[in-house]
């Protein structure tokens, strides 16, 4: 995009800033393109779109977007590189969450004063890294200025062979749930950042702050899924917020026993210190983790795949059939404490301002 103004001379989308640094053209050429020659459908960024081949074999295209806002999805302060591979990772998250091999990303940045070239020369070290680990090209995007705080958006495309993608909705009551790696690591490394863990040993903090700020996809994972799980998602929002989806798409409700939700070091000092931090542990969201739904039949195999894999695969609870009448999210989603007693998280998700 290039004009700051609309032909008839009413104010436009803002132009970058040219005169405090790097003008539009020159961030494409001199820091996008050179990331684009990973593939030669982005035509170098010189052309005014990406020309995609049909995938291979007859696969189906997965596309996926999420967007990242400055103060709401990341701290102000993060490291640039670190603030790419967020936005990189998010997005290769919902490919994990489908089942998808990640192809390619189409990149959109909307510029804050606050970012400078230091900045942006960081931000576009931070996505060569996770193009090259992920394997995937910078195929496209868009570049603006904004008054407002720093967006970045991404689309992502992957491939699956038809009629393989991963459903939230084809959960079935006797499923048993899964969820990989810790839970709650996310929520409480955004706690770790605000500095409301003063009483955890630094080493710590700062792994749950790396959680946080550097979510691992479970591409791999999705992708071994396919053909074994009925119903999968990626944990974004919550455990019990994106397992209520999971019931509501499935037609189902849900039994989870508490004490098997797998918690790392860090986040179960913070439970021994205050029990309340396990509501921020099943409420939170930024785990990116995936919880998915397998008949128990294939439990040997869910088991082999995560050795195959390296990746803690635990088992926290079933799918139940849905409770007569009108369901809420409380009589979808019923948490089992220790003692066996029903519990009632006091978050449960993160919500956007308008919900
Ligand atoms: P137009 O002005 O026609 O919208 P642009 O000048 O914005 O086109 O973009 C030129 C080329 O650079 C296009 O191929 C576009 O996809 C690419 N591009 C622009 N911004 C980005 C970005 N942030 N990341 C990757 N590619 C970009
Ligand atoms: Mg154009």
């Amino acid at each position: 995009m290039t004009a700051a103004r609309t032909e008839d001379g009413s104010p436009g989308r803002h132009d970058v800033d040219r005169g405090t640094r790097r003008g539009e053209f020159d961030l494409i050429t001199s820091l996008f393109a050179p990331l684009a020659r990973r593939h030669p459908a982005a035509l170098n960024l010189a052309d005014d779109a990406a020309v995609l081949p049909p995938p291979e074999g007859g696969q189906h295209t997965v596309v996926s977007m999420d967007t990242l806002v400055s103060g709401v999805h990341f701290l102000p302060d993060d490291p640039a590189d670190l603030v790419a591979r967020k936005a990189m990772r998010v997005n290769l998250s919902d490919m994990a969450a489908m089942g998808a091999r990640p192809l390619g990303v189409f990149l959109s940045v909307a510029l804050s004063p606050a970012e400078g070239d230091t900045w942006m020369d960081r931000f576009t070290e931070g996505l060569e890294r996770d193009l090259g680990d992920f394997d995937m090209g910078l195929l496209g995007g868009d570049t603006v200025a904004t008054p407002g705080p720093a967006t970045f958006s991404i689309t992502i495309l992957g491939t699956v062979p038809p009629g393989t993608h991963l459903s939230r909705g084809g959960g079935r009551p006797g499923d048993r749930l899964w969820v990989s790696g810790t839970i709650g690591d996310g929520a409480l490394g955004l706690k770790a950042l605000q500095g409301e863990l003063p009483f955890l040993q630094e080493d710590m903090r700062a792994a749950l702050a790396d959680r946080y700020r550097l979510p691992r996809p479970r591409v791999a994972l999705g992708l071994g899924l396919r053909g074994l799980a009925t119903a999968a998602l990626d944990i974004s929002d919550g455990l019990v917020a994106d397992l209520d989806h999971m019931c509501r798409a499935s037609g189902c409700a849900a039994r989870v026993e508490t004490a098997s939700v797998p918690l790392s070091t860090p986040v179960r000092r913070c439970i021994d210190m205050d029990a309340a931090w396990l509501d921020a542990v099943l409420g939170g969201g930024d785990d990116y983790e995936l919880l998915f739904a397998v008949p128990p039949a294939r439990d040997t195999a869910v088991h082999a795949l995560g050795v195959r894999l390296g990746i803690p695969l635990t088992p926290v609870g079933e799918l139940i059939p849905a409770a007569p009448g009108e369901a809420t999210s409380e009589t979808r989603v019923c948490l089992v404490g220790p003692t066996g007693a029903p519990l009632t998280p006091r978050a449960s998700g993160y919500r956007h301002g308008w919900d």
